[in-house]
């Protein structure tokens, strides 16, 4: 290696690896799967269009280190009673205006809210009452794809995504090219409070998962055009 080759630096990308804890919760944190999601002020629980609350998956902040989005305070919410994969709607070149809104073919709304809140500095009255409220972790690591490949395959935050099936990138309604912020690996599933509903297609009878099971990979708006303007990539 020649002296200011950084060639090596360059590929090494600052991500944290997500632990899920075993818990349980005493009280309201950050960081967790279920639990009580911190929401901005006015910003209401995420409702689906069949009617039911949609399920706090988990929530965290995202450190400050990590770029564009760093501070921020991401949950990522689905139906329980919807289980299926997402499906881009795009017009001329861009996902369709108001994309977090809008129809997912046969539904009327998507079934899932992803949202990046900026203040969030209080915890909701209520706890997410179907998901086992559990700590979550954050532990930083290299991510070390090579010359723009794949990152590592985990449940993580920022890095670069590892690509069950070659790159996939969306242009915000807004014109701005989304950006990849966290992965959630394939097959992962969350637990239950024990005699709750079972959700249809989920691996588990006592675990709920999102998306078919299928690997997410959370691309959010740089910027920052509406608190739900991320499109969550499935592949597998
Ligand atoms: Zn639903
Ligand atoms: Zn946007």
């Amino acid at each position: 290696m020649f002296e200011g080759d950084v060639r090596d630096v360059r590929a090494v990308l600052p991500a944290y690896a997500i632990g899920v804890g075993t818990g349980p919760l005493d009280g309201p944190v950050r960081n967790s799967v279920g639990g009580r999601p911190f929401l901005d002020d006015g910003q209401e629980w995420p409702e689906c269009f069949c009617g039911e609350r949609m399920a706090l998956f988990f929530q965290f902040d995202i450190p400050t280190d990590l770029e564009v989005f760093g501070g921020d305070h991401l949950l990522v919410f689905h139906c329980r009673a919807h289980n299926d994969a997402s499906d881009p709607q795009l017009a001329d070149g861009r996902l369709v205006p108001r994309y977090w809104d809008a129809p997912q073919p046969p539904y009327p709304r998507p079934f899932w809210r992803v949202l990046l809140q900026r203040h969030a500095e209080r915890p909701t009255a209520e706890a997410e009452p179907s998901l086992r409220a559990l700590p979550l972790t954050l532990q930083p690591f290299l991510d070390t794809p090579d010359a723009g490949g794949p990152g590592a395959r985990a449940f993580k935050v920022g890095g670069a995504p590892s690509w069950a099936q070659g790159p996939e990138y969306y242009r915000c309604a807004c014109g701005a090219d989304l950006v990849y912020l966290c992965q959630v690996p394939e097959g992962m599933e969350f637990a239950v409070h024990p005699g709750l509903p079972e959700q249809p297609y989920s691996i588990g009878a006592d675990t709920y998962g999102m998306f078919l099971s299928n690997e997410v990979y959370l691309l959010a708006c740089p910027a920052h055009c509406d608190p739900a303007a991320i499109w969550p990539v499935n592949q597998n």
